[in-house]
């Protein structure tokens, strides 16, 4: 993949798939600017990954839910590298439990950041890519979008409709030289999901057809084709990445 001379925003970076995501497309020679919620640390290591790579790298805390904190991130990015021709919404967070006792706060702490910080961004850097001319965005969905899970009516609803904004905007986009598609990761082994318990583990490994957990490197490469050149006729569609499960 070469991604020489691009630069990437990549919203949460700083751990799971987001700083694989970062890695990958530093690896192939993107400027990144990565945004992350409060985790410092975390933030410090992939940005210390990506200078040891060499690459160019600027973290950026901020809420994605948040129209300011987004604004400031795109802006860093034009200020920095003048340009941002690829956005990787990934951000995202699980408040899990069953419909009838979740509560209201958990519902909507997961639509804001999944889908209303998915909406922030795409109209963020949407009229840079217009004035461009050029743009990939790639938004994080997931299988239970497209198939639902029991204790995730929240999250499942903030990936559907992930998919629902993908499709839309890459209508509104699709004769400007502007792709948007979507990724939909089965159970990919980040702290995310090192949180399930043993006996959950155990029931979804018998749903993978491939049986084992994928990668955050798995994702990672399929994120990095629909942002890359090879994917240039390609717009408005879901990748799955799930060992098959959602055959
Ligand atoms: P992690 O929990 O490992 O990492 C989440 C990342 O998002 C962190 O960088 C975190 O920052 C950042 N983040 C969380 N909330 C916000 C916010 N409000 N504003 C800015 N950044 C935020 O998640 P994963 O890597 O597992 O998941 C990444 C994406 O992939 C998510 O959208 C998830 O829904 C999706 N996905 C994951 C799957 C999996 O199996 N892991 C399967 C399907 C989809 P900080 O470090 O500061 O907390």
């Amino acid at each position: 993949m070469n991604f020489s001379g691009k630069t990437a925003v990549v919203t949460g970076g700083s751990r799971g798939l987001g700083r694989a995501i970062c890695r990958k497309l530093a690896a192939g020679g993107a400027n990144v600017v990565f945004s992350y919620a409060g985790n410092t640390a975390a933030a410090q290591e992939t940005v210390k990954e990506l200078e040891d790579m060499g690459a160019e790298v600027r973290a950026v805390q901020g809420d994605v839910a948040d129209s300011e904190a987004v604004r400031t991130l795109m802006d860093t990015a034009v200020k920095e590298f003048g340009h941002i021709h690829i956005l990787v919404n990934n951000a995202g967070i699980t408040r899990d439990g069953l419909a009838m006792m979740m509560k209201e706060e958990d519902f909507d702490a997961v639509i804001d950041t999944n889908l209303k910080g998915t909406f922030l961004c795409m109209k963020a850097v949407s009229r840079i890519m217009l004035r461009q001319k050029y743009g990939r965005i790639v938004n994080l969905s997931s299988v239970v979008g497209l198939h639902g899970n029991a204790g995730q009516v929240n999250y499942a609803a903030s990936k559907a409709g992930v998919i629902g904004m993908t499709k839309s905007l890459a209508k509104e986009l699709a004769a400007k030289g502007i792709t948007v598609n979507a990724v939909a990761p089965g159970f990919i082994t980040t702290d995310m999901t090192s949180a399930l318990p043993e006996a959950a583990r155990t029931a979804l490994l018998a749903t993978i057809p491939m049986a084992r957990l994928g990668a955050a490197e798995d994702v990672a490469a399929a994120v990095a084709f629909l942002a890359g050149d090879a994917s240039a006729y390609i717009t408005g569609q879901v990748l799955g990445v799930d060992g098959g499960m959602g055959m």
